[in-house]
């Protein structure tokens, strides 16, 4: 029985360590931390260019770290010295944990959304078919898609586009989803539906590392924010504080300016 007042601690589900990234001569991530809990959502937030999908992406290793440590689910990344993956078949293992939604849909367009949603855990996971189709429609019909799954993507608006990544990205019933920017390439009118499906994962506990420009959205969801300056975290803590009462001037500044 825990101890009155106290709760019991949550498995760490992501954590990122003295994370440094440097494209050539030109260093964008100077040393960020992160850690995300079990059923936590951790907002990303920062001006263009302050290395937030760079610090999303090295997460799930699509850019290599030049030094750090990442741990998904508690089992830490094997690399070399120079931040490389040293055991492939281990990251292919973790990559698949984390299902990942990007700013531009990456929705494969010869294949219909069911087509789409099925194709890695057939191919990859060797899930029977049918149960993948089974898991799929679920899934579809979870983010308000269940007319769509012979739909090819062209003809779909962009926020069903996005609403079909997120539920390819569950079909891999991931530990952890990441999101890059879910909304930005999207007419404004169409936000909001994406923002709904990503509300309800967040309802359900599910832990989420969020990149967003959204911030009413990313003070209604997150349960940790960070605020990202030229690749150093220059402010973070609950939404609450972060965007209730900023300490940094620059974040002060940000804020203003997205208003
Ligand atoms: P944000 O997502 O916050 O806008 P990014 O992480 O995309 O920022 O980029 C941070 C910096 O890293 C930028 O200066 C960008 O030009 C640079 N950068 C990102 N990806 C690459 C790359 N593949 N090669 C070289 N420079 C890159
Ligand atoms: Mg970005």
């Amino acid at each position: 029985m825990p101890i009155q007042g106290t709760t019991a601690a949550k498995p760490i589900a992501i954590r990122v360590a003295g994370l440094h990234k440097s494209f050539g001569t030109h260093e964008v991530l100077k040393g960020v931390s992160l850690t995300a809990c079990e059923g936590d959502v951790v907002a990303i937030i920062g001006g263009s260019g302050s290395g937030k999908s760079t610090m999303l992406r090295c997460i799930n290793f699509l850019e290599t770290p030049s030094s750090g440590t990442i741990e998904i689910g508690g089992e830490a990344v094997s690399m070399h010295a120079d931040g490389s993956p040293s055991d492939r078949r281990q990251l292919e293992r973790l990559r698949q944990s984390l299902g990942m939604v990007f700013q531009s849909f990456n929705l494969w367009t010869h294949k219909t959304v069911l087509e789409n949603l099925i194709e890695v855990p057939v191919h990859v996971l060797k899930l029977p078919r049918a149960e993948a189709e089974a898991r799929a429609r679920k899934l579809l019909a979870r983010v308000g898609l269940a007319e769509k799954e012979g739909a090819y993507p062209a003809y779909m608006s962009g926020g069903q586009q996005q609403r079909a990544a997120i539920a390819r990205a569950l079909c891999m019933e991931p530990r952890a989803m990441l999101f890059d920017e879910p909304t930005s390439a999207l007419d404004p009118e169409l936000v909001g539906e994406v923002l709904q499906v990503i509300k309800g994962l967040a309802d359900e506990g599910r832990t989420m590392v969020l990149v967003t420009h959204e911030m009413k959205f990313a003070r209604e969801v997150a349960t940790h924010v960070i605020y990202l300056h030229n690749g150093v975290i220059e402010e973070q803590g609950p939404p609450a504080e972060v965007f209730g009462s900023p300490k940094s001037e620059r974040l002060k500044q940000f804020l203003k300016t997205v208003g």
